[in-house]
């Protein structure tokens, strides 16, 4: 690599159920925290078509058959979740 990527390098990821901290994963392979793992959650896209949730080498992201890869802050922000420290990102 010639040039290093800044962002999403420390990123916390947070559970789209309560904000906390996620430190395992759900049926779906979404994050979540350990309370949560039982739990589903369907997310929208601006579109209003539903995420898939994909995985790549630098962690979870959500595809919109319409719109293309869609990053954590753009899917919480759509689907109104807790956020807690995305204004660090
Ligand atoms: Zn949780
Ligand atoms: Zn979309």
């Amino acid at each position: 690599m010639r040039y290093r990527k800044v962002y999403g390098q420390s990123q916390e990821i947070q559970c789209p159920f309560c904000g906390n901290q996620a430190t395992t994963k759900n049926s779906q392979q979404l994050p979540v925290c350990t309370k949560h793992t039982g739990k589903e959650i369907n997310l929208k896209c601006v579109c209003g078509g539903w995420l898939d949730i994909k995985e790549s080498k630098h962690g979870t992201f959500f595809i919109c058959m319409d719109c293309g890869p869609i990053s954590w802050k753009k899917a919480w922000e759509t689907n109104d979740l807790p956020i807690r420290s995305f204004e660090d990102l």
